[in-house]
């Protein structure tokens, strides 16, 4: 698994997020947490844009970033911990 060093939280596995997920823990606003897992078991949330955008089948506003996986867990827990999508 790959890690990432996280100036909070030291050497963590990795998670992916657009950037929307990472702001939230910036400036304290929650804009959706939708979280998958990817086929290589890493853990993948979109914002509420993002997702929509994916449903309808058009590019997401944001890019997807790679992230420590203790800052996802945080913004996860600010979203109120929503289950996994697929
Ligand atoms: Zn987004
Ligand atoms: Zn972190």
């Amino acid at each position: 698994m790959k890690e990432i060093d996280c100036p909070n939280h030291g050497r963590q596995h990795v998670a992916i997020a657009c950037t929307a997920i990472p702001a939230a823990l910036l400036d304290g606003e929650t804009r959706g947490f939708h979280w998958y897992e990817d086929d290589r078991g890493i853990a993948c949330a979109l914002c509420d844009d993002c997702a929509r955008a994916m449903e309808q089948g058009s590019k997401p506003p944001h890019a997807m970033q790679v992230m420590c996986g203790a800052c996802f867990e945080s913004v996860w827990n600010m979203n109120d911990q929503p289950p996994r999508i697929s």
